[in-house]
């Protein structure tokens, strides 16, 4: 079959193509196309939007990016992600804008299975927050909660219902838990479920949901073996999405970061540059605009700069990063379109200007130091209310990072922050699948 002939969802269709409808990795979409795509661009309901507003999420992560458009459009998906890259949303959102009313429907239309009862907790958080303003009703169902008021909750009538497989399996038995209606059922932390030895149980409960069209999506950090053949067995024809970070040690390189307003971090760059002489350094924004304003400021003072990022055209950024290989240029404005996905390495000096939002981006941006036996330094700018990001960074890295020094640039104190990073377009997938099931407002 030609890929040309295939159907494409509309949010697809406005994507330049054709991208491989097959196994995609995140960088291959970052440096392909790096767009600042918001939950608005991405074909989703009014209500669905507006539960997003009010928990505060405007721009998807990468998995989220991968994972919804697929999943809208009917796609049995695996996704090779961990905790923390919002895979509960990627999954939640289609599923929440796919729900037939419960007048409709009465029994559960999808099915979350965990690992834990601590999952199962979190995930049922999440798809009530996403819910937000609709009339749906979840119920988590693990052991060590009575199980009769889980029953009384399924009663009343839940469209989605998240476990661990020993109590769905117990509620099956009972014959209070009817899969017949579940069009769409996820297997989150795949893995672990599998290491924790359930997959006969997993095996039992998929047996049973034997609605036509079965959507079935697969969330797991490793994919071994034993998960492909569970997707062979149970998914249909399953879109491959890898969100697993590379394999890079971070352990030789030195990293500090600086707490700084936004007004000064120019001049926090210009007297670090100064003090420090880099041979050369990349210096990482969050968007493209903040990229070009700041390797405009920077050529005013300093000269061999240059800026890349994704708007600027392929055989542009091939001269730049030629210069940049060949030492020509010394300073390299970026956005993380080369944190990913293009080959440099063994730069002396990394400067997060704008600090990553995902941990994956911080190890790929610093992962450009450090290399091959060379010792490479890393700082990272922090803003007062990025407090929070810069403790997430310090969990995937493993390490503290030390406070940068710099007389008139002490440290105040770390707060959250809700921002966003640079965003990457989803996927497109050409291959003929069922058709979306049902659609709000469709
Ligand atoms: P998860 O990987 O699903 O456990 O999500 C990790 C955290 O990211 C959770 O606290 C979510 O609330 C949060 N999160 C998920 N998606 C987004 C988003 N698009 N924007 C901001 N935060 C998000």
């Amino acid at each position: 079959m030609s890929s040309v002939e295939k159907p494409i969802g509309p949010h697809l269709a406005a994507l330049p193509g054709p991208i491989s409808p097959r196994k995609q990795t995140v960088t291959e979409l970052s440096t392909e196309q790096e767009e600042e795509l918001r939950f608005k661009d991405m074909d989703l309901s009014p209500s669905m939007l507006k539960a997003l507003d009010h928990v505060g999420y405007e721009f998807p992560s990468p998995v989220q990016e991968g994972v919804i458009p697929l999943a809208l459009d009917g796609y049995d998906v695996m996704g090779q992600a961990r905790t923390g890259t919002g895979k509960t949303a990627a999954f939640a959102i289609p599923i929440i804008e796919q729900l037939a009313p419960s007048d409709e429907i009465r029994k559960p239309q999808a099915l979350v299975v965990v690992p834990t009862r601590e999952l199962a907790l979190q995930v049922t958080n999440e798809v009530e927050r996403l819910s937000f303003g609709q009339q749906i009703n979840t119920v988590a169902v693990y052991g060590g909660d009575p199980i009769h008021r889980q029953i009384t909750r399924i009663k009343q009538g839940v469209q989605i219902v998240v476990g661990t497989p020993g109590r769905m399996l117990d509620h099956i038995q009972r014959g209070t838990l009817d899969l017949r209606e579940t069009w769409c059922v996820v297997l989150d932390e795949a893995d672990r479920m599998l290491d924790i030895g359930f997959r006969p149980d997993i095996e039992r409960i998929l047996s049973r949901c034997t609605c036509d069209n079965r959507q079935t999506l697969l969330m797991s950090a490793t994919v071994p073996v034993e998960i492909q053949r569970l997707a062979k067995k149970y998914m249909y024809e399953p879109e491959m999405l890898d969100f697993s970070p590379e394999d890079i040690t971070v352990d030789t390189i030195d990293q500090y970061y600086f707490t700084v307003e936004e007004e000064r971090k120019f001049e926090l760059l210009e007297r670090l540059l100064k003090r420090e002489e880099p041979d050369q350094a990349i210096i990482f924004c969050r968007t493209r605009r903040r990229t070009d304003r700041l390797q405009l400021r920077l050529s005013k003072k300093i000269s061999a700069v240059e800026g890349i990022h994704g708007d600027m055209p392929q055989s542009r950024r091939t001269r730049v990063m030629k210069k940049f290989r060949e030492a020509q240029v010394k300073i390299l404005v970026a956005t993380d379109v080369i944190g990913r996905g293009i080959d440099v390495t063994g730069v002396s000096h990394i400067v997060n200007f704008d600090t990553p939002q995902y941990c994956d981006d911080y190890v790929h941006r610093i992962g450009r130091t450090g290399r091959m036996g060379r010792e490479g330094v890393a700082y990272t700018f922090v803003s007062t209310e990025e407090g929070k990001l810069l403790t997430q960074i310090e969990i995937r890295v493993n390490q503290l990072l030390e406070r940068g020094e710099m007389d008139g640039f002490e440290t105040v104190a770390r707060e959250p922050l809700e921002d966003r990073k640079d965003k990457k377009a989803p996927p497109a997938s050409l291959m003929k699948r069922p058709p979306k099931r049902y659609r709000r407002g469709v």
